[in-house]
């Protein structure tokens, strides 16, 4: 099966060519696996947000590190909330459709598996009403899957349930 490219995309992505650019250049210069994650409202992006790593005592084992890293589609929806806009008392778009979108990609700007982690999915689940977001979609091998809330509830509870079943869960932090 031949890889999908960022660029093979691009109109289900509603980005445009200067966007798509962009994003190919940051995952490029990445030496991570780069996500990128940005809100969008009636397919237009407000903003957008990679994945961020701390790097916190040197002690910390590779299992450890990923506790310490933001995932892009929870700080792009953080700084959704922080965008300044008319109507400070909803993050909600009035009259719009807010939908976010999460891509890994490669350095050559093929996409892959960017499904949401346990604990994203938790957060994006808590965020969802007061955001009123319509769905979550996030690149696979083969292209997008799209993530309304009802999926969203199944996926939490199936990663809670490996993650018990295999005992790697870091527990409930709320
Ligand atoms: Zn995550």
């Amino acid at each position: 099966m031949s890889r999908v490219h960022i660029r093979d995309i691009q109109y289900m992505l509603h980005l445009s060519d200067a966007q798509i650019a962009f994003i190919c250049e940051l995952a490029s210069t990445s030496d991570r696996q780069f996500h990128i994650a940005y809100v969008a409202i009636n397919g237009k992006l407000v903003c957008y947000a990679t994945n961020e790593y701390f790097l916190g005592t040197a002690a910390l084992s590779l299992n450890r590190f990923h506790q310490y890293s933001i995932h892009a589609e929870v700080k792009a929806l953080c700084k959704y909330r922080a965008r300044p806009r008319r109507e400070p008392t909803t993050h909600a778009a009035p009259g719009g459709t807010v939908d976010l979108y999460v891509l890994k990609i490669s350095k050559m700007g093929f996409i892959g598996q960017s499904a949401p982690c346990v604990d994203c999915t938790r957060h994006l689940l808590k965020m969802w009403n007061a955001f009123r977001i319509r769905q979550v979609i996030h690149s696979t091998m083969n292209g997008l899957e799209v993530l309304k809330k009802k999926s969203m509830d199944a996926r939490l509870a199936l990663l809670t349930a490996r993650a018990t079943e295999v005992g790697t869960s870091r527990g409930d932090d709320d």
